[in-house]
């Protein structure tokens, strides 16, 4: 299982595996999974990217969130 969920620092979206507790922003935020807000779950890394992609561009309209690679 992916989460997926916002930065609690820039509310920027972002994903990891569950089973992680934290996970850096690239805002430089280490975001605790927990606290942070939850936008969805799924079951895989690629289509949690994607849910994060478009939710990105929505908000921010601009797709940069391609630069970054999720850590395995
Ligand atoms: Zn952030």
């Amino acid at each position: 299982m992916y989460v997926v969920f916002r930065c609690t620092d820039c509310g920027r979206f972002l994903y990891t595996k569950e089973s992680n507790k934290t996970r850096k922003c690239p805002c430089g935020k280490v975001v605790k999974i927990k606290k942070a807000k939850k936008i969805t779950e799924v079951q895989n890394g690629k289509e949690a990217g994607e849910i994060v992609r478009k939710l990105q561009e929505k908000e921010y309209g601009e797709p940069f969130f391609g630069r970054y690679k999720e850590n395995e």
